[in-house]
């Protein structure tokens, strides 16, 4: 999404990483270069067919490229999108690699992408661009579930990720598991029950932590959690609406702006999400929503006042040109890479709290590694305990009438219900949110970094080092 010329995402994430890097003298120059460096860069090209008699064809170009080789398989997902392009993979494949060492996933990062208008293709041509796609992976030995793991992302979902999958497990019959080549894949193709929405819940689970600190509320003059608080979504997408629901229904926070490419909604009062979701999938297009006032061009709510902004769009959202204007105290990063370098000093001066991308929006990759290990072990979390479990409590439950003399309420009873697939799911997420948050923050505090994301990549290069030298590929 490069709007400001000479935009670059990877060269954008390296200067937070050369930051970061300052403060870690222990760790060698040519170790950060090793750490900044993509290890494998796969670019293609292959044709489509079209409807035109002339043309015939149009040829698209595609790219995977495996950031960090430090853990595999390396993992992250695959965008769809006319933004795609080299630096962009590359940028997107970094981040990957400092987003799971953060949440300590055990992947190195990757990513890829087709360079591609998605609205010129019908369904049936799409899906022959994500078998060519993957076909193309297989040749090169750039997928597999021990080697590398793409996912869905910007322009991606279920569906995809169900044509990836098949299109692998026809070419590599022989392989066990096959399934776990890819995740965000459909249920009933041994997807996992959480993982589409696990982005917008950790964004969620991820600012409650971040409002939950006494100190930073009160340095912005805030009150502490998430009840009550203005929010301004741009981006309705998976990852935007998720974010905005859980923000409202689980942290009672009021969504008083929500933006899409093509206009934006706004009322102080607060915006219902559910009925703005209704809205938008009739129209596509927020224009004529009855409950808030429609405001043409989006990119003005990222300049409204609000207690948090969280951009949940592409990158580039928020650049020098804007970031003076931004009034937000908390921006929180659901998208890769929506603030640039040169805004995120701007926005320190401010005082403004960042909450960084490689940590905010890692839910996703987070549950993707829960849907890889299903696959691995060919079981769903909880069968094994779920039926014991509601025993254990059952006895409990009856010893307690027991020796009060109290029957329990049918409410009480139900108590007893061992924990489903999506029970486990959430609660392994927000363990994974609240520790990596708990590390940032201690670094954060221990070494007075001046922001989240210096401290983010200080405990991220710190860990990646630490592998590589524990690897015994480093001296
Ligand atoms: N595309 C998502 C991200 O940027 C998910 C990656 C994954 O699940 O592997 O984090």
């Amino acid at each position: 999404m490069s709007s400001n010329s000479g935009y670059n995402l990877f060269n954008e994430v390296n200067k937070f990483v050369d930051e970061a890097a300052q403060h870690l003298p222990e760790v060698s120059p040519g170790m950060i270069d090793q750490i900044k460096k993509c290890n494998s860069v796969y670019t293609f090209s292959f044709p489509v067919e079209i409807d035109d008699p002339v043309q015939k064809f149009h040829v698209l170009d595609a790219f995977r490229v495996e950031h960090s080789h430090h853990k595999l398989p390396t993992k992250g997902g695959i965008r769809f999108a006319l933004s795609v392009d080299l630096d962009e993979v590359k940028g997107l494949a970094s981040l990957m690699t400092y987003k799971c060492a953060i949440v300590n996933v055990p992947f190195g990062g990757a990513k890829g992408g087709v360079h591609i208008n998605k609205k010129l293709y019908n369904e049936e041509q799409l899906e022959k661009v994500m078998r060519r796609y993957t076909f193309e992976l297989i040749k090169k030995n750039f997928i597999g579930p021990a080697i590398d793991v793409p996912a869905p992302d910007y322009g991606t979902g279920e569906k995809e990720m169900a044509w990836m999958v098949d299109t692998y497990q026809m070419m590599r019959p022989d392989d066990i598991n096959a399934y776990g080549c890819v995740t965000g894949k459909p249920i009933v193709l041994h997807g996992i029950r959480g993982r589409k929405q696990a982005t917008g819940m950790g964004v969620y689970m991820g600012l409650r932590e971040v409002c939950n600190v006494k100190e930073d509320m009160d340095s912005l003059h805030l009150s502490t959690g998430l009840a009550g608080k203005r929010v301004i979504v741009q981006g309705f997408g998976n990852v935007g609406y998720h974010s905005a629901k859980f923000m409202q229904e689980l942290g009672d926070s009021q969504i008083i702006g929500i933006t899409e490419y093509n206009g934006a909604i706004y009322n102080t009062n607060g915006i219902n999400v559910e009925q703005a979701m209704a809205y938008w999938m009739e129209h596509r297009d927020f224009k004529g929503f009855p409950d808030a006032t429609f405001v043409e061009d989006g990119n003005m709510l990222l300049e409204k006042e609000c207690d948090i902004l969280i951009p949940a769009a592409l990158e580039n959202a928020i650049t020098e040109n804007n970031a003076p204007r931004v009034q937000a105290k908390i921006i929180g990063e659901a998208a890769n890479g929506p603030v640039t370098n040169a805004a995120a000093h701007i926005l320190r001066e401010k005082g403004t709290i960042v909450v960084p991308d490689m940590y905010l929006n890692a839910g996703g990759v987070t549950v993707s590694y829960f849907e890889w290990l299903k696959n691995l072990s060919r079981v769903s979390f909880g069968k094994l305990e779920r039926k014991y479990d509601e025993q254990v409590l059952d006895s409990t439950l009856k010893l307690i009438e027991q020796k009060t003399g109290k029957p329990l309420t049918e409410e009480e009873r139900d108590l007893i219900k061992g924990p489903q697939e999506l029970d486990l799911v959430n609660s392994g997420l927000d363990e994974t949110m609240t520790k990596a948050y708990n590390e940032i923050l201690e670094a954060r505090n221990t070494k007075s970094f001046d922001s989240l994301r210096t401290a983010a990549f200080y405990v991220a290069i710190d860990k990646i080092s630490h592998n590589y030298t524990t690897l015994g590929v480093w001296p």
